[in-house]
Protein backbone atom coordinates (compact mmCIF):
# COMPACT_ATOMS: atom_id res chain seq x y z
CA UNK A 1 0.00 0.00 0.00
CA UNK A 2 2.13 2.66 -1.30
CA UNK A 3 0.95 6.51 -0.64
CA UNK A 4 1.50 8.98 -3.67
CA UNK A 5 1.83 12.43 -3.64
CA UNK A 6 -1.65 14.45 -3.13
CA UNK A 7 0.12 17.93 -5.24
CA UNK A 8 3.22 17.87 -4.72
CA UNK A 9 5.27 15.26 -6.52
CA UNK A 10 8.54 15.45 -4.11
CA UNK A 11 6.49 14.13 -1.56
CA UNK A 12 6.49 10.36 -3.18
CA UNK A 13 9.59 9.13 -0.49
CA UNK A 14 12.49 7.73 -1.05
CA UNK A 15 11.11 4.76 0.28
CA UNK A 16 8.21 4.46 -1.92
CA UNK A 17 9.86 5.03 -4.96
CA UNK A 18 12.39 2.06 -4.27
CA UNK A 19 9.20 -0.18 -3.68
CA UNK A 20 7.50 1.35 -7.32
CA UNK A 21 10.29 0.33 -9.09
CA UNK A 22 10.54 -3.28 -7.11
CA UNK A 23 7.23 -4.37 -7.71
CA UNK A 24 6.24 -6.45 -10.34
CA UNK A 25 3.19 -5.16 -11.00
CA UNK A 26 1.81 -1.58 -10.02
CA UNK A 27 -2.16 -1.56 -9.21
CA UNK A 28 -3.40 1.82 -9.85
CA UNK A 29 -6.97 3.80 -10.47
CA UNK A 30 -6.04 5.27 -13.82
CA UNK A 31 -3.07 4.02 -15.42
CA UNK A 32 -2.94 7.57 -17.44
CA UNK A 33 -2.55 9.34 -13.97
CA UNK A 34 0.10 7.39 -12.66
CA UNK A 35 1.78 6.36 -15.40
CA UNK A 36 3.44 10.23 -15.68
CA UNK A 37 3.83 10.15 -11.92
CA UNK A 38 6.24 7.03 -12.18
CA UNK A 39 7.79 8.14 -15.08
CA UNK A 40 8.74 11.23 -13.54
CA UNK A 41 11.44 9.21 -11.12
CA UNK A 42 12.03 6.57 -13.92
CA UNK A 43 9.61 3.86 -13.05
CA UNK A 44 8.34 1.72 -16.01
CA UNK A 45 6.83 -1.01 -13.96
CA UNK A 46 3.35 -2.94 -15.78
CA UNK A 47 0.17 -1.21 -14.39
CA UNK A 48 -2.56 -2.37 -14.09
CA UNK A 49 -5.90 -0.83 -13.66
CA UNK A 50 -7.98 -1.17 -10.37
CA UNK A 51 -10.85 0.98 -9.42
CA UNK A 52 -14.34 1.05 -7.77
CA UNK A 53 -16.15 -0.32 -10.70
CA UNK A 54 -13.89 -3.34 -11.56
CA UNK A 55 -12.49 -3.65 -7.79
CA UNK A 56 -14.68 -6.99 -7.61
CA UNK A 57 -13.12 -8.71 -10.78
CA UNK A 58 -9.60 -7.36 -10.80
CA UNK A 59 -9.04 -8.56 -6.73
CA UNK A 60 -9.06 -11.90 -7.12
CA UNK A 61 -6.86 -11.68 -10.20
CA UNK A 62 -4.22 -9.57 -8.04
CA UNK A 63 -4.95 -12.15 -5.70
CA UNK A 64 -4.14 -14.97 -7.33
CA UNK A 65 -0.44 -13.04 -8.75
CA UNK A 66 -0.04 -12.61 -5.03
CA UNK A 67 0.12 -16.15 -4.32
CA UNK A 68 2.06 -17.05 -7.01
CA UNK A 69 4.59 -15.07 -4.98
CA UNK A 70 4.48 -11.51 -6.76
CA UNK A 71 5.11 -8.17 -5.22
CA UNK A 72 2.25 -5.85 -6.27
CA UNK A 73 2.21 -2.41 -5.49
CA UNK A 74 -1.58 -0.32 -5.18
CA UNK A 75 -1.39 3.11 -5.23
CA UNK A 76 -4.45 5.46 -5.83
CA UNK A 77 -4.78 8.70 -7.87
CA UNK A 78 -3.03 10.76 -4.77
CA UNK A 79 -2.46 10.11 -1.04
CA UNK A 80 -2.93 6.87 0.59
CA UNK A 81 -4.64 3.95 -0.92
CA UNK A 82 -8.13 3.00 0.68
CA UNK A 83 -8.80 6.59 2.97
CA UNK A 84 -12.21 7.39 -0.15
CA UNK A 85 -9.96 4.84 -2.32
CA UNK A 86 -10.20 1.44 -3.26
CA UNK A 87 -8.15 -1.61 -1.98
CA UNK A 88 -10.49 -2.38 1.27
CA UNK A 89 -11.50 -5.69 -0.72
CA UNK A 90 -8.22 -6.39 -1.79
CA UNK A 91 -6.34 -5.94 1.70
CA UNK A 92 -9.12 -7.81 3.27
CA UNK A 93 -8.70 -10.99 1.12
CA UNK A 94 -4.73 -11.19 1.55
CA UNK A 95 -4.54 -10.83 5.20
CA UNK A 96 -7.16 -13.22 5.28
CA UNK A 97 -4.98 -15.68 3.11
CA UNK A 98 -2.06 -14.79 5.47
CA UNK A 99 -0.42 -13.05 2.48
CA UNK A 100 1.71 -10.30 3.47
CA UNK A 101 0.22 -6.39 3.56
CA UNK A 102 2.58 -3.32 4.59
CA UNK A 103 2.16 0.18 4.30
CA UNK A 104 4.54 2.63 2.73
CA UNK A 105 3.27 5.74 4.51
CA UNK A 106 3.44 9.10 2.86
CA UNK A 107 0.78 12.25 1.87
CA UNK A 108 -3.18 11.67 3.29
CA UNK A 109 -5.00 15.01 2.59
CA UNK A 110 -7.00 14.38 5.90
CA UNK A 111 -4.11 14.22 8.02
CA UNK A 112 -2.21 16.83 6.33
CA UNK A 113 -5.23 19.43 5.91
CA UNK A 114 -5.72 18.55 10.06
CA UNK A 115 -2.21 19.23 11.03
CA UNK A 116 -1.79 22.45 9.96
CA UNK A 117 -5.47 23.54 10.59
CA UNK A 118 -5.45 24.33 14.23
CA UNK A 119 -8.21 22.53 15.18
CA UNK A 120 -8.00 19.98 17.98
CA UNK A 121 -6.13 17.41 16.70
CA UNK A 122 -6.04 14.61 19.79
CA UNK A 123 -9.33 13.06 18.72
CA UNK A 124 -10.97 13.50 15.19
CA UNK A 125 -13.58 11.73 12.81
CA UNK A 126 -12.85 11.03 9.25
CA UNK A 127 -16.09 11.08 7.63
CA UNK A 128 -15.46 10.54 3.69
CA UNK A 129 -17.43 12.41 0.82
CA UNK A 130 -20.38 13.90 2.11
CA UNK A 131 -23.88 13.24 0.21
CA UNK A 132 -24.01 14.96 -3.49
CA UNK A 133 -27.91 16.33 -2.21
CA UNK A 134 -29.14 18.30 0.37
CA UNK A 135 -31.57 16.55 2.27
CA UNK A 136 -28.97 13.25 2.32
CA UNK A 137 -26.28 16.22 3.40
CA UNK A 138 -28.51 17.23 6.39
CA UNK A 139 -29.54 13.26 7.72
CA UNK A 140 -26.13 12.27 7.35
CA UNK A 141 -25.22 15.31 9.58
CA UNK A 142 -26.93 14.37 12.26
CA UNK A 143 -24.76 11.12 12.58
CA UNK A 144 -21.85 13.12 13.91
CA UNK A 145 -23.65 16.01 15.65
CA UNK A 146 -22.68 15.10 18.79
CA UNK A 147 -19.26 14.01 17.96
CA UNK A 148 -16.50 15.70 20.44
CA UNK A 149 -13.44 15.01 18.24
CA UNK A 150 -12.63 17.04 15.30
CA UNK A 151 -14.83 16.41 11.80
CA UNK A 152 -12.82 15.81 8.54
CA UNK A 153 -14.69 15.37 5.44
CA UNK A 154 -13.39 15.09 1.91
CA UNK A 155 -15.32 17.49 -0.60
CA UNK A 156 -14.68 19.06 -4.12
CA UNK A 157 -14.13 22.85 -4.06
CA UNK A 158 -17.03 23.37 -6.61
CA UNK A 159 -19.55 21.75 -4.07
CA UNK A 160 -17.89 23.35 -0.85
CA UNK A 161 -20.32 26.60 -0.73
CA UNK A 162 -23.30 24.32 -0.36
CA UNK A 163 -21.75 21.86 2.09
CA UNK A 164 -20.46 24.60 4.02
CA UNK A 165 -24.11 25.91 4.47
CA UNK A 166 -25.58 22.83 5.26
CA UNK A 167 -22.92 22.19 7.63
CA UNK A 168 -23.53 25.16 9.57
CA UNK A 169 -27.65 23.77 9.34
CA UNK A 170 -26.84 20.47 10.72
CA UNK A 171 -24.11 21.25 12.87
CA UNK A 172 -24.77 24.78 13.75
CA UNK A 173 -23.51 27.60 12.63
CA UNK A 174 -20.99 28.91 15.24
CA UNK A 175 -18.83 25.62 15.32
CA UNK A 176 -14.92 26.96 14.25
CA UNK A 177 -13.98 25.08 10.54
CA UNK A 178 -11.15 25.47 8.79
CA UNK A 179 -11.22 24.85 5.03
CA UNK A 180 -7.78 23.57 3.18
CA UNK A 181 -7.78 23.73 -0.43
CA UNK A 182 -5.22 22.86 -2.64
CA UNK A 183 -2.43 21.24 -0.01
CA UNK A 184 0.88 20.83 -1.26
CA UNK A 185 0.45 22.60 -5.05
CA UNK A 186 0.99 26.18 -5.80
CA UNK A 187 -2.25 27.89 -4.68
CA UNK A 188 -2.71 25.83 -1.26
CA UNK A 189 -4.83 28.33 1.04
CA UNK A 190 -6.35 27.76 4.10
CA UNK A 191 -9.51 29.31 5.44
CA UNK A 192 -10.46 29.96 9.26
CA UNK A 193 -13.89 30.92 10.90
CA UNK A 194 -17.44 30.02 12.03
CA UNK A 195 -18.58 27.53 10.03
CA UNK A 196 -21.37 29.72 8.38
CA UNK A 197 -19.41 32.59 7.93
CA UNK A 198 -16.64 30.21 5.59
CA UNK A 199 -20.07 29.39 3.91
CA UNK A 200 -20.03 33.20 2.89
CA UNK A 201 -17.02 33.44 2.24
CA UNK A 202 -16.27 30.27 -0.28
CA UNK A 203 -19.79 31.17 -1.83
CA UNK A 204 -18.78 34.60 -2.57
CA UNK A 205 -15.33 33.82 -4.17
CA UNK A 206 -14.99 31.73 -7.46
CA UNK A 207 -11.29 31.19 -6.81
CA UNK A 208 -12.08 29.15 -3.33
CA UNK A 209 -14.29 27.18 -5.49
CA UNK A 210 -11.60 25.27 -7.86
CA UNK A 211 -9.33 22.32 -7.11
CA UNK A 212 -9.39 19.70 -4.40
CA UNK A 213 -10.76 20.85 -0.87
CA UNK A 214 -10.71 19.27 2.67
CA UNK A 215 -12.92 20.61 5.38
CA UNK A 216 -12.53 20.68 9.43
CA UNK A 217 -14.80 21.44 11.92
CA UNK A 218 -14.58 21.68 15.62
CA UNK A 219 -16.28 18.87 17.40
CA UNK A 220 -19.63 19.61 19.71
CA UNK A 221 -18.10 21.26 22.63
CA UNK A 222 -21.06 20.68 24.42
CA UNK A 223 -20.70 16.93 24.78
CA UNK A 224 -17.27 17.22 27.16
CA UNK A 225 -19.19 20.17 28.90
CA UNK A 226 -22.34 17.37 29.78
CA UNK A 227 -19.65 14.93 30.12
CA UNK A 228 -18.13 17.23 32.84
CA UNK A 229 -21.18 17.70 34.73
CA UNK A 230 -21.87 14.16 34.72
CA UNK A 231 -18.73 13.47 36.25
CA UNK A 232 -19.30 16.14 38.81
CA UNK A 233 -22.29 14.72 39.80
CA UNK A 234 -21.40 11.05 40.31
CA UNK A 235 -18.27 12.78 42.15
CA UNK A 236 -20.40 14.83 44.64
CA UNK A 237 -22.73 11.83 45.33
CA UNK A 238 -20.26 9.79 46.20
CA UNK A 239 -18.41 12.47 48.63
CA UNK A 240 -22.14 13.38 49.79
CA UNK A 241 -22.74 9.48 51.04
CA UNK A 242 -19.29 10.15 52.68
CA UNK A 243 -19.61 12.92 54.47
CA UNK A 244 -21.49 12.60 58.11
N1 LIG B 1 -6.59 8.80 -0.78
C1 LIG B 1 -6.55 10.24 -0.78
C2 LIG B 1 -5.84 10.72 0.49
O1 LIG B 1 -5.11 9.96 1.09
O2 LIG B 1 -6.01 11.87 0.86
C3 LIG B 1 -7.92 10.86 -0.94
C4 LIG B 1 -8.62 10.44 -2.20
S1 LIG B 1 -10.19 11.15 -2.39
C5 LIG B 1 -10.79 10.28 -3.79
C6 LIG B 1 -9.86 12.71 -3.10
C7 LIG B 1 -10.23 13.88 -2.18
O3 LIG B 1 -9.18 14.11 -1.24
C8 LIG B 1 -10.42 15.20 -2.90
O4 LIG B 1 -11.74 15.33 -3.43
C9 LIG B 1 -10.18 16.21 -1.79
O5 LIG B 1 -11.32 16.33 -0.96
C10 LIG B 1 -9.07 15.49 -1.01
N2 LIG B 1 -7.76 15.93 -1.53
C11 LIG B 1 -6.90 15.20 -2.27
N3 LIG B 1 -5.81 15.94 -2.57
C12 LIG B 1 -6.00 17.16 -2.00
C13 LIG B 1 -5.24 18.36 -1.95
N4 LIG B 1 -4.08 18.46 -2.56
N5 LIG B 1 -5.75 19.40 -1.26
C14 LIG B 1 -6.94 19.33 -0.62
N6 LIG B 1 -7.70 18.22 -0.65
C15 LIG B 1 -7.23 17.15 -1.33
Amino acid sequence: MVATPIGNREDLSPRAQAVLAEADVIACEDTRHSRPLLAAFGIAGELLSYHEHNEDQVAPRLLRRLRAGETIALISDAGTPLISDPGFLLVRAAREEGVRVEPIPGPCAAICALSAAGLPSDRFLFVGFPPRTRPQRLVWCQGFAKEPGTLICYESARRAAATLSDLAEGLGSERRAVVARELTKRFETFLMGRIAELAEQVAASPEHQLGEMVIMIEGDPRVDDERDRAEQARVLGILAAELP
